[in-house]
């Protein structure tokens, strides 16, 4: 969509994922895309969060809400969603003044949904495996798929340069929107040391990125 990536997997009836769901103003946008690929919310298994921030969990009480859908995100972001625990508030430390306003939209408009099922990672849920990786939230998540060794990475690497996305290429999470960036980029480093294949990065801001996807992560992580 326009600030933040949807993907639907679509492995047919019971079996149908939406990854993320945006922020609530592109509703519209996710309804639409879904209609165009020819499905209703209603056929929808599951939502999987990559994590709990408001322009990729925006629409998942809507969904949970008005069509059923369960919602499945990782126990430490579960419980912010919930309102068991407060969401650390995120703070600029950049001065980027684009950082600093959607940080604060962020500390203001925090996403609330029930989460219907918990992760704590080293699952596997419709051919993607699921990776805890701590730092940009306490509870963000990687998802491999492995039939396309492709990594749906949430915000905790990037497809685009942030808080924008006007500029494409591959980046490590931002530290404006990051509780703490070294345990994001440790998080990202004990990742890539499992060794675990993947081509594509698919991620939550900025278009695929298709082939050579793991090489660039090393390289960026090298000069981090
Ligand atoms: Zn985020």
């Amino acid at each position: 969509m326009r600030v933040s990536n949807v993907f639907l997997l679509d492995g047919g009836p019971g079996d149908r994922f939406l990854i993320d769901t945006g922020h609530v103003l592109e509703r519209p946008l996710l309804l639409a895309g879904l209609r165009a690929s020819g499905l209703s919310p209603r056929e929808l298994t599951g939502v999987l969060l990559t994590h709990c921030h408001s322009d990729h969990a925006g629409n998942a009480a809507y969904l949970r809400r008005t069509f059923g859908v369960p919602i499945i995100a990782h126990r430490r972001d579960a419980a912010i969603l919930e309102g068991f625990e407060a969401a650390p508030s995120l703070v600029s430390r950049t001065g980027d003044p684009f950082a600093r306003l959607f940080c604060a939209i962020e500390n203001r408009t925090r996403t609330r949904v029930v989460v219907d099922r918990a992760l704590e990672g080293g699952e596997s849920i419709a051919g993607l495996e699921v990776h805890h990786v701590p730092g940009h939230t306490r509870g963000s998540i990687l998802f491999r798929h492995v039939a396309t060794a492709s990594l749906l990475s949430g915000d905790a690497l990037l497809a685009a340069v942030p808080p924008l996305t006007i500029v494409q290429r591959m980046c490590l999470p931002h530290p404006d929107y990051a509780i703490s960036l070294d345990d994001a980029l440790a998080s990202l480093r004990a990742f890539l040391a499992k060794d675990l294949p993947f081509e594509n990065l698919l991620a939550g801001h900025g278009r695929p990125i298709l082939g050579g996807a793991r090489a660039r992560a090393s390289e960026l992580l090298c000069a981090a």
